[in-house]
């Protein structure tokens, strides 16, 4: 890793980046927001209208749900890292193609060395199959699976609760648990040892 990278220059190069057809279509890319070192990030699929509007991630209905549900864990939204799959908004919000997430996994992955997460929790398919790519959320949901030092949580999309009211005691039961997962994955070897296999080797993407 270069010495000098920092979530600043990974946000400058994303700003201007033009490895997909997502590119065209933004207005505001969305690099991802919060601590340069973080127990906590969070990984969405992709911005979304208002998303794409401030250049800011989670910052509509699914956001003001997912500060929600941090509260009810003593944490704002400005405590954990905040990320997607594809920093630009797919149009219509469309699903992302694999082609744009393999183009932009890059950014993604330079953010968790930096950021150097004990927990990292997935938000949606997306982000969930970069560690579990046959699963099913509403059979795992909640679970942690340690790879390479780090605690994977895949969740309900904070989204998918708002649409599905019946979820949302499921995700608010899921993130009751993470206090006590960041307490276990401190106690895990440190995370990011580079010598350590590639967890994204694992993914589809
Ligand atoms: N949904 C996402 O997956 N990401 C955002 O940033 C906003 C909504
Ligand atoms: Fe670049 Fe990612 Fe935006 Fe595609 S989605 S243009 S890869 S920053």
């Amino acid at each position: 890793m270069n010495a000098e990278e920092s979530l600043a220059q990974i946000a400058e190069e994303v700003s201007t980046c033009t490895a997909c057809k997502l590119h065209s279509s933004r207005k505001n890319a969305v690099p991802g927001e919060g601590p340069a070192h973080s127990d906590l990030i969070f990984i969405g699929e992709g911005p979304g209208f208002h998303e794409n509007e401030q250049g800011r991630p989670f910052v509509g209905a699914a956001g003001k749900f997912l500060e929600e549900l941090l509260g009810t864990i003593g944490l704002r939204r400005e405590d954990v890292f905040i990320g997607n799959v594809v920093k630009c908004r797919p149009p219509g919000n469309r699903d992302p193609m694999v082609d744009e997430i393999e183009a932009c996994t890059p950014y993604l992955k330079r953010q968790i060395e930096l950021i150097n997460p004990k927990v990292i929790i997935t938000l949606g398919r997306f982000s969930m199959a970069r560690y579990f790519p046959e699963a099913k959320i509403s059979q795992i949901h909640g679970q942690p699976k340690e790879i390479n030092s780090r605690l994977i949580v895949p969740m309900y999309h904070p989204a998918a609760a708002l649409h599905q009211p019946s979820l949302r005691e499921t995700v608010k039961e899921d993130f009751s648990k993470l206090p006590e997962l960041i307490e276990r994955g401190a106690s895990t070897d440190p995370p990011g040892d580079p010598e350590a296999s590639d967890p994204e080797q694992l993914s589809l993407f």
